[in-house]
């Protein structure tokens, strides 16, 4: 092997300017070049242990395709990441690798860990680009599967199991694939013909797709199991925004975060007049909460021309849940941070929102999950004059499943209950992944969550092969 290259930072990926990408939906990273891909490439020490490999809820053979890309072998380092995982386009572009595979390098005990992530992005956007071959699926064993949900969860399971030779029927309550891929995390952070591409390939290995299919409405998951299907996995993620059900929330100009994103990015809002779907941002925006969809709520209000977006989050800046790389793109793009503070009243004149009236807070001591809870701080109202409001304080799953599926057993937030090791449900025959199961997390998740059920319903269902 040749000398590792020991610097201790990552090589640096291209990013559009602040102040030009605050008014494009462009891309804001743009990906590194081959020559920066082999240079990061020989950071990689080669562990024997392979660290990194136990953090990646899809088993990516990490240090093998890096030694690949290296070796300026682009090819193979593709089809080493495509054997495990089925969107890796998307998953080096949005995964949290910093609480993953990044967070168990050994690189990361003395400076940055190596940019896996990045190398990663760089492989799958290589091997699109080029129109690498696919893997073949192995031949049809005339078992029937069915998968509700087109998000992350549903299409890992989906191809996974085609892959198996199964005959896969996705259902998808959508016109798009994709769930939060599509119509949540925007266009500049994940662009959406590159999604497309990346699902059309899952779709390639065989999977029907039923578009506009409402799992629980046009048929129950009883119904399709007299239909055929030995088995069902259930991914419909957690698209039901939550509310602050605080007075005001109904003015219009108020938005819970997954509406506005729906209508900027599935609907592709931005384009009006040329799409039909508008959104109606004013001057000034405020958006409630500080994860990662406040984020890209307060980013894609100013991209469509707000003058002026602050975050409002009832907690400091430690205790922000989005990733640190969004909170400093979104910084440096110029979006307000209003910290310790709270929404009391959303304030409005002839039906319309025109301000909102908050107050201050302070960290008192640590809840039962060892946060610090944020109290009222006396006589500390203010008020923010607004023309929109985006709630993003989190959202749930959609009952409607749990509601027409007799003996799923759920939580009592509504998440439904499984076995971790095999996605079980308490039902026969159904199992079940994603945020669906975890409440709002992450897409890595979702398809490790998938992975694991596709390879628990292949043993089941194998056993009466
Ligand atoms: P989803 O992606 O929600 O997909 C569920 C699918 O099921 C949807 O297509 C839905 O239409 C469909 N469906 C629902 N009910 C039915 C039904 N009854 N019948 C048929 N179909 C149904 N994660 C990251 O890792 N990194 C990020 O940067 C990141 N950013 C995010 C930004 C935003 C704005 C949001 C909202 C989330 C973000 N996440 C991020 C979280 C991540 O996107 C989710 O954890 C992930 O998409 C969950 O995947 P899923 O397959 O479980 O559900
Ligand atoms: Fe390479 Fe880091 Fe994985 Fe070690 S832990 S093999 S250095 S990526």
């Amino acid at each position: 092997m040749a000398k590792a290259n020991m610097s201790p930072v990552k090589v640096a990926m291209p990013e559009q300017p602040p102040l030009i990408r605050g008014r494009n939906f462009l891309e804001v990273a743009t990906g590194y070049t081959p020559e920066q891909a082999m240079e990061e490439a020989t950071r990689c020490l080669q562990c024997k242990n392979q660290p990194c490999v136990d953090g990646c809820p899809v088993n990516v053979p990490i240090p093998s395709f890096i030694a690949e890309l290296a070796a300026g072998r682009f090819e193979e380092a593709y089809r080493l990441i495509k054997q495990e995982n089925n969107l890796p386009a998307i998953c080096g572009r949005v995964c949290p690798q910093e609480n993953q595979c990044e967070g168990r390098c050994i690189r990361a005990k003395k400076g940055e860990s190596v940019g896996i992530g990045r190398l990663e992005r760089f492989a799958a956007d290589y091997g699109m680009a080029q129109g690498l071959p696919e893997a073949e699926p192995l031949p049809a064993n005339g078992k029937k599967v069915a998968v509700v949900g087109g998000g992350p969860a549903g299409l890992t399971c989906a191809g996974d199991l085609a892959k198996l030779g199964y005959e896969v029927t996705l259902f998808e309550a959508l016109h798009a694939l994709g769930g939060v891929l599509m119509y949540g995390i925007p266009e500049f952070r994940l662009p959406k013909g590159l999604v497309e591409e990346e699902i059309d390939k899952v779709v390639k290995l065989g999977v029907t797709i039923e578009r506009n299919v409402v799992v629980g409405r046009s048929i129950t998951v009883e119904e399709l199991f007299e239909e055929g299907y030995g088995a069902v996995f259930v991914g419909s993620g957690a698209g039901l925004p939550r509310f602050m059900k605080i007075e005001g929330e109904n003015y219009n100009g108020v938005y819970s975060a997954n509406e506005f994103l729906t209508r900027v990015n599935l609907m592709r809002a931005y384009e009006f007049p040329k799409s039909p779907t508008p959104v109606r941002v004013g001057k000034r925006v405020a958006v409630v909460g500080g994860g990662n969809v406040a984020m890209d709520a307060a980013r894609t209000a100013l991209r469509l021309g707000a003058e002026e977006v602050t975050i409002v989050y009832r907690r400091g800046l430690d205790e922000l849940p989005a990733r640190r790389e969004e909170i400093h793109h979104a910084q440096e793009e110029g979006i307000r941070f209003r910290l310790l503070s709270n929404p009391l009243r959303i304030k409005g004149e002839n039906g319309w929102v025109t301000g909102m009236e908050c107050i201050e807070m302070e960290l008192g001591e640590p809840d039962a999950s060892g946060r610090r809870s944020p109290v009222e701080k006396p006589d500390s109202l203010f008020e923010l004059s607004l023309d929109t409001v985006i709630i993003a304080i989190g959202q749930g799953p959609n009952p409607l499943i749990r509601q027409t599926t007799p003996g799923l057993e759920t939580h009592r937030w509504g998440g439904i209950v499984v076995e971790e090791a095999t996605m079980r449900t308490s039902k026969s025959g159904v199992y079940a992944g994603g945020d669906v199961v975890t409440g709002a997390a992450t897409v890595i998740l979702a398809m490790g969550a998938g992975k694991k059920a596709a390879a628990a319903i292949h043993q089941s269902l194998s056993e009466s092969i």
